[in-house]
Protein backbone atom coordinates (compact mmCIF):
# COMPACT_ATOMS: atom_id res chain seq x y z
CA UNK A 1 0.00 0.00 0.00
CA UNK A 2 1.64 3.38 -0.70
CA UNK A 3 1.67 5.12 2.16
CA UNK A 4 0.73 8.88 1.67
CA UNK A 5 0.09 11.58 4.46
CA UNK A 6 -2.66 13.64 4.28
CA UNK A 7 -0.17 16.89 5.30
CA UNK A 8 0.69 16.38 1.83
CA UNK A 9 -2.88 16.12 -0.03
CA UNK A 10 -3.07 19.72 1.96
CA UNK A 11 -0.40 20.94 0.92
CA UNK A 12 -1.53 20.44 -2.65
CA UNK A 13 -3.04 23.34 -2.01
CA UNK A 14 -6.45 22.06 -4.00
CA UNK A 15 -9.88 21.74 -1.70
CA UNK A 16 -10.04 17.90 0.09
CA UNK A 17 -12.89 16.03 0.39
CA UNK A 18 -13.17 13.12 2.56
CA UNK A 19 -15.70 11.07 4.76
CA UNK A 20 -16.19 9.43 8.32
CA UNK A 21 -17.56 6.32 9.01
CA UNK A 22 -18.30 4.56 12.11
CA UNK A 23 -16.94 0.74 12.23
CA UNK A 24 -19.97 -1.58 11.73
CA UNK A 25 -21.38 -3.65 14.98
CA UNK A 26 -23.25 -6.53 12.82
CA UNK A 27 -23.45 -7.61 9.54
CA UNK A 28 -26.04 -5.92 8.84
CA UNK A 29 -24.78 -2.82 9.43
CA UNK A 30 -21.26 -3.91 7.56
CA UNK A 31 -23.29 -4.00 4.23
CA UNK A 32 -24.98 -0.78 4.88
CA UNK A 33 -21.58 0.82 5.23
CA UNK A 34 -20.18 -1.47 2.14
CA UNK A 35 -23.47 0.10 0.00
CA UNK A 36 -22.53 3.22 1.09
CA UNK A 37 -18.88 3.33 0.25
CA UNK A 38 -19.70 1.98 -3.23
CA UNK A 39 -22.01 4.76 -3.89
CA UNK A 40 -19.54 7.10 -2.56
CA UNK A 41 -16.98 6.24 -5.22
CA UNK A 42 -18.45 7.98 -7.64
CA UNK A 43 -17.05 11.05 -6.02
CA UNK A 44 -13.32 9.86 -4.87
CA UNK A 45 -12.88 11.02 -1.35
CA UNK A 46 -9.12 12.22 -0.90
CA UNK A 47 -9.65 10.44 2.87
CA UNK A 48 -11.97 7.95 4.63
CA UNK A 49 -11.70 7.93 8.06
CA UNK A 50 -13.26 5.46 10.61
CA UNK A 51 -14.07 6.42 14.08
CA UNK A 52 -12.71 4.44 16.96
CA UNK A 53 -15.45 3.26 19.64
CA UNK A 54 -16.05 4.37 22.77
CA UNK A 55 -14.96 1.68 25.93
CA UNK A 56 -13.57 -0.99 23.72
CA UNK A 57 -17.36 -1.77 22.30
CA UNK A 58 -16.59 -1.74 18.46
CA UNK A 59 -12.77 -1.49 18.97
CA UNK A 60 -11.28 -4.39 17.03
CA UNK A 61 -13.89 -3.35 13.92
CA UNK A 62 -12.21 -0.31 13.26
CA UNK A 63 -8.70 -2.01 12.41
CA UNK A 64 -11.28 -4.37 10.19
CA UNK A 65 -13.04 -2.71 8.06
CA UNK A 66 -9.98 0.29 7.76
CA UNK A 67 -8.40 -2.71 6.21
CA UNK A 68 -11.17 -3.38 4.04
CA UNK A 69 -11.91 -0.32 2.76
CA UNK A 70 -8.58 -0.02 1.62
CA UNK A 71 -8.45 -3.21 0.11
CA UNK A 72 -11.75 -2.77 -1.93
CA UNK A 73 -11.78 1.17 -2.69
CA UNK A 74 -8.41 1.39 -2.91
CA UNK A 75 -9.05 4.51 -0.43
CA UNK A 76 -6.38 6.53 1.92
CA UNK A 77 -7.94 5.38 5.02
CA UNK A 78 -7.41 6.70 8.51
CA UNK A 79 -7.96 5.24 11.97
CA UNK A 80 -9.34 6.73 14.61
CA UNK A 81 -7.90 6.09 18.18
CA UNK A 82 -8.45 7.07 21.92
CA UNK A 83 -6.66 6.71 24.87
CA UNK A 84 -10.00 5.76 26.64
CA UNK A 85 -9.89 2.15 28.41
CA UNK A 86 -5.94 1.38 26.75
CA UNK A 87 -2.63 1.23 29.04
CA UNK A 88 0.08 2.85 26.77
CA UNK A 89 1.68 -0.41 26.29
CA UNK A 90 -1.95 -1.34 24.99
CA UNK A 91 -1.97 1.82 22.65
CA UNK A 92 1.71 0.93 21.41
CA UNK A 93 0.35 -1.98 20.33
CA UNK A 94 -2.47 -1.08 18.46
CA UNK A 95 -0.29 2.04 16.68
CA UNK A 96 2.12 -0.90 15.58
CA UNK A 97 -0.60 -3.38 14.54
CA UNK A 98 -2.04 0.17 12.20
CA UNK A 99 1.52 0.92 10.97
CA UNK A 100 2.37 -2.88 10.09
CA UNK A 101 -1.27 -2.47 8.29
CA UNK A 102 -0.05 0.02 5.99
CA UNK A 103 -1.46 3.04 7.34
CA UNK A 104 0.54 6.39 8.04
CA UNK A 105 -2.44 8.69 9.54
CA UNK A 106 -4.23 8.48 12.97
CA UNK A 107 -6.93 10.81 14.39
CA UNK A 108 -5.56 10.89 17.56
CA UNK A 109 -7.93 11.74 20.46
CA UNK A 110 -8.64 11.54 23.89
CA UNK A 111 -12.10 10.46 23.52
CA UNK A 112 -15.34 10.40 25.52
CA UNK A 113 -15.94 8.99 28.99
CA UNK A 114 -17.98 5.50 28.56
CA UNK A 115 -21.82 5.88 28.63
CA UNK A 116 -22.88 6.79 32.11
CA UNK A 117 -19.85 7.75 33.23
CA UNK A 118 -19.48 11.56 33.05
CA UNK A 119 -16.32 12.61 33.96
CA UNK A 120 -13.14 11.04 31.50
CA UNK A 121 -10.86 9.20 34.07
CA UNK A 122 -7.37 8.04 32.33
CA UNK A 123 -6.71 4.29 33.20
CA UNK A 124 -3.73 3.35 35.00
CA UNK A 125 -0.78 3.99 32.57
CA UNK A 126 -2.73 5.24 30.22
CA UNK A 127 -3.00 8.79 29.11
CA UNK A 128 -5.12 11.84 30.46
CA UNK A 129 -5.15 13.76 27.29
CA UNK A 130 -5.29 13.98 23.29
CA UNK A 131 -1.54 15.51 23.39
CA UNK A 132 -0.13 13.14 25.72
CA UNK A 133 -1.13 10.06 22.82
CA UNK A 134 0.16 12.75 20.69
CA UNK A 135 3.70 12.82 21.57
CA UNK A 136 3.46 9.13 22.33
CA UNK A 137 3.00 8.08 18.98
CA UNK A 138 5.54 10.46 17.42
CA UNK A 139 8.22 9.53 19.36
CA UNK A 140 7.52 5.63 18.72
CA UNK A 141 6.29 6.28 15.14
CA UNK A 142 7.59 9.47 13.94
CA UNK A 143 6.15 8.93 10.25
CA UNK A 144 2.95 8.97 11.15
CA UNK A 145 1.00 12.03 10.26
CA UNK A 146 -1.36 12.63 13.27
CA UNK A 147 -5.08 14.57 12.53
CA UNK A 148 -6.07 16.61 15.98
CA UNK A 149 -9.52 17.76 17.00
CA UNK A 150 -10.74 20.91 16.96
CA UNK A 151 -13.75 22.60 18.71
CA UNK A 152 -15.21 25.74 16.65
CA UNK A 153 -18.26 26.32 19.82
CA UNK A 154 -15.57 25.44 22.34
CA UNK A 155 -14.78 21.72 24.03
CA UNK A 156 -17.60 21.38 26.42
CA UNK A 157 -15.61 20.63 29.18
CA UNK A 158 -13.34 23.40 28.77
CA UNK A 159 -13.26 26.17 31.24
CA UNK A 160 -13.07 28.90 28.71
CA UNK A 161 -12.39 29.42 24.54
CA UNK A 162 -8.83 30.75 25.59
CA UNK A 163 -7.95 27.42 27.36
CA UNK A 164 -9.56 25.48 24.69
CA UNK A 165 -7.38 26.93 21.95
CA UNK A 166 -3.96 26.96 24.28
CA UNK A 167 -4.72 23.33 24.94
CA UNK A 168 -5.32 22.96 21.00
CA UNK A 169 -2.05 24.74 20.00
CA UNK A 170 -0.63 21.99 22.55
CA UNK A 171 -1.70 19.45 20.71
CA UNK A 172 -0.24 20.87 17.63
CA UNK A 173 2.94 21.61 18.36
CA UNK A 174 3.68 18.31 19.69
CA UNK A 175 2.95 16.81 16.69
CA UNK A 176 -0.59 17.56 15.62
CA UNK A 177 -0.52 18.08 11.54
CA UNK A 178 -3.66 19.35 10.92
CA UNK A 179 -7.12 19.92 12.54
CA UNK A 180 -10.32 18.40 11.94
CA UNK A 181 -13.33 20.01 13.49
CA UNK A 182 -16.43 19.22 16.04
CA UNK A 183 -19.92 19.45 13.57
CA UNK A 184 -21.47 23.14 13.96
CA UNK A 185 -23.96 24.92 11.42
CA UNK A 186 -23.13 28.68 11.27
CA UNK A 187 -19.93 29.31 9.21
CA UNK A 188 -19.16 32.32 11.59
CA UNK A 189 -18.10 29.70 14.31
CA UNK A 190 -15.68 28.24 12.12
CA UNK A 191 -13.60 31.27 10.62
CA UNK A 192 -13.81 33.05 14.09
CA UNK A 193 -11.85 29.87 15.35
CA UNK A 194 -9.55 29.89 12.55
CA UNK A 195 -8.48 33.33 12.79
CA UNK A 196 -8.39 32.84 17.03
CA UNK A 197 -5.93 29.98 16.12
CA UNK A 198 -4.12 32.06 14.26
CA UNK A 199 -3.36 35.18 16.26
CA UNK A 200 -2.13 32.45 18.84
CA UNK A 201 0.31 31.19 16.04
CA UNK A 202 -1.14 27.92 14.69
CA UNK A 203 -0.62 27.80 11.14
CA UNK A 204 -1.80 24.25 10.47
CA UNK A 205 -4.67 23.48 8.08
CA UNK A 206 -8.20 23.32 9.79
CA UNK A 207 -10.79 20.90 7.97
CA UNK A 208 -14.65 21.94 8.35
CA UNK A 209 -16.38 18.74 10.06
CA UNK A 210 -19.46 18.66 8.51
CA UNK A 211 -22.68 16.56 9.74
CA UNK A 212 -25.56 16.96 7.42
CA UNK A 213 -28.02 17.17 9.73
CA UNK A 214 -31.75 14.64 9.28
CA UNK A 215 -33.60 16.32 12.54
CA UNK A 216 -33.37 18.91 15.34
CA UNK A 217 -32.73 15.85 17.65
CA UNK A 218 -29.59 14.31 16.27
CA UNK A 219 -27.29 16.79 17.19
CA UNK A 220 -28.90 18.11 20.87
CA UNK A 221 -26.17 15.86 22.72
CA UNK A 222 -23.56 17.74 20.83
CA UNK A 223 -24.99 21.20 22.41
CA UNK A 224 -24.04 22.70 19.03
CA UNK A 225 -25.85 25.97 17.86
CA UNK A 226 -28.72 25.81 15.41
CA UNK A 227 -29.11 28.73 13.43
CA UNK A 228 -32.88 29.62 13.68
CA UNK A 229 -33.39 29.37 10.00
CA UNK A 230 -32.27 25.91 10.21
CA UNK A 231 -34.44 25.34 13.45
CA UNK A 232 -37.55 27.02 11.28
CA UNK A 233 -36.76 24.87 7.99
CA UNK A 234 -36.50 21.39 9.89
CA UNK A 235 -39.55 22.67 12.07
CA UNK A 236 -41.79 23.17 8.62
CA UNK A 237 -40.00 19.82 7.51
CA UNK A 238 -42.33 17.88 10.73
CA UNK A 239 -42.15 14.47 10.36
CA UNK A 240 -41.80 14.27 6.62
CA UNK A 241 -38.13 12.15 6.56
CA UNK A 242 -37.54 13.26 2.74
CA UNK A 243 -38.07 16.56 3.17
CA UNK A 244 -35.84 16.90 6.59
CA UNK A 245 -33.14 15.12 4.47
CA UNK A 246 -33.53 18.04 1.84
CA UNK A 247 -33.07 20.40 4.41
CA UNK A 248 -30.07 18.97 5.47
CA UNK A 249 -28.55 18.62 1.78
CA UNK A 250 -29.05 21.92 1.09
CA UNK A 251 -27.70 23.88 4.20
CA UNK A 252 -24.99 21.47 4.00
CA UNK A 253 -24.49 22.08 0.61
CA UNK A 254 -24.43 25.86 1.18
CA UNK A 255 -22.23 26.02 4.50
CA UNK A 256 -19.90 24.00 2.69
CA UNK A 257 -19.46 26.45 -0.77
CA UNK A 258 -19.25 29.59 1.99
CA UNK A 259 -16.60 27.55 3.82
CA UNK A 260 -14.47 26.55 0.78
CA UNK A 261 -14.77 30.10 -0.69
CA UNK A 262 -14.00 31.69 2.92
CA UNK A 263 -10.46 29.16 2.12
CA UNK A 264 -11.63 26.34 4.06
CA UNK A 265 -9.05 23.36 2.94
CA UNK A 266 -11.49 21.03 2.24
CA UNK A 267 -14.41 19.24 3.96
CA UNK A 268 -14.56 15.98 6.21
CA UNK A 269 -18.47 14.38 5.98
CA UNK A 270 -19.69 12.95 8.97
CA UNK A 271 -21.95 10.25 6.80
CA UNK A 272 -23.14 8.18 9.88
CA UNK A 273 -22.92 5.11 7.27
CA UNK A 274 -25.47 6.21 4.76
CA UNK A 275 -25.35 7.87 1.80
CA UNK A 276 -28.15 9.85 0.40
CA UNK A 277 -27.16 13.20 2.02
CA UNK A 278 -23.73 12.87 1.36
CA UNK A 279 -24.61 12.17 -2.62
CA UNK A 280 -26.85 14.96 -2.72
CA UNK A 281 -24.62 17.37 -1.07
CA UNK A 282 -21.61 16.27 -3.46
CA UNK A 283 -23.67 15.87 -6.27
CA UNK A 284 -24.97 20.23 -5.60
CA UNK A 285 -21.21 20.55 -5.22
CA UNK A 286 -19.87 19.21 -8.38
CA UNK A 287 -23.07 21.16 -9.99
CA UNK A 288 -21.77 24.47 -8.76
CA UNK A 289 -18.03 24.08 -9.73
CA UNK A 290 -16.17 22.92 -6.11
CA UNK A 291 -14.79 19.87 -6.35
CA UNK A 292 -14.64 19.11 -10.30
CA UNK A 293 -12.69 15.80 -10.63
C1 LIG B 1 -13.20 15.15 14.26
C2 LIG B 1 -13.52 14.37 15.50
C3 LIG B 1 -13.43 12.99 15.51
C4 LIG B 1 -13.73 12.25 16.67
N1 LIG B 1 -13.63 10.88 16.65
C5 LIG B 1 -13.87 10.17 17.78
C6 LIG B 1 -13.70 8.75 17.81
O1 LIG B 1 -13.35 8.14 16.81
N2 LIG B 1 -13.95 8.08 18.97
C7 LIG B 1 -14.35 8.75 20.11
O2 LIG B 1 -14.54 8.09 21.14
N3 LIG B 1 -14.50 10.09 20.12
C8 LIG B 1 -14.26 10.82 18.98
N4 LIG B 1 -14.40 12.19 18.99
C9 LIG B 1 -14.89 12.85 20.21
C10 LIG B 1 -13.73 13.22 21.17
O3 LIG B 1 -13.11 12.06 21.62
C11 LIG B 1 -14.34 14.01 22.32
O4 LIG B 1 -14.78 15.26 21.89
C12 LIG B 1 -13.49 14.11 23.58
O5 LIG B 1 -14.32 14.62 24.62
C13 LIG B 1 -12.29 15.03 23.47
O6 LIG B 1 -11.31 14.51 22.67
P1 LIG B 1 -10.03 15.39 22.27
O7 LIG B 1 -9.16 14.51 21.49
O8 LIG B 1 -10.45 16.67 21.67
O9 LIG B 1 -9.41 15.64 23.72
P2 LIG B 1 -8.32 16.67 24.38
O10 LIG B 1 -7.62 17.38 23.29
O11 LIG B 1 -7.54 15.85 25.29
O12 LIG B 1 -9.26 17.67 25.10
C14 LIG B 1 -10.24 17.22 26.04
C15 LIG B 1 -10.52 18.33 27.05
O13 LIG B 1 -9.39 18.50 27.90
C16 LIG B 1 -8.89 19.83 27.83
N5 LIG B 1 -7.43 19.74 27.89
C17 LIG B 1 -6.59 19.30 26.94
N6 LIG B 1 -5.31 19.33 27.37
C18 LIG B 1 -5.36 19.81 28.64
C19 LIG B 1 -4.37 20.07 29.64
N7 LIG B 1 -3.07 19.84 29.41
N8 LIG B 1 -4.78 20.56 30.85
C20 LIG B 1 -6.11 20.78 31.10
N9 LIG B 1 -7.08 20.54 30.19
C21 LIG B 1 -6.71 20.08 28.99
C22 LIG B 1 -9.42 20.39 26.51
O14 LIG B 1 -9.52 21.82 26.55
C23 LIG B 1 -10.77 19.70 26.42
O15 LIG B 1 -11.72 20.38 27.20
C24 LIG B 1 -14.13 12.95 17.85
C25 LIG B 1 -14.22 14.36 17.83
C26 LIG B 1 -13.93 15.06 16.68
C27 LIG B 1 -14.05 16.57 16.69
Amino acid sequence: MTATHISDLLRQGRPLKSVEFYPPKTEKDKARLLLASRRLQEFRPDFVSVTYGAGGSTRQFTQEITCQLQSEFGWLMMPHLTCVGSTRDELFSIVRDFHHAGFRNIMTLRGDPPKGSGKFVAVKDGFRYASDLVAFIKKHFPDFCLGVAGYPEKHPEAPSFEDDLAHLKFKVDLGGEFITTQLFYDNAAYFDFVNRLREIGVDKPVIPGILPILNIGQVERFGITLPQDLFQQLKRAGKDKARQRQVGIEWATDQIADLLDGGAPGVHLFVMNLSKSALGILHNLRERGYFPD
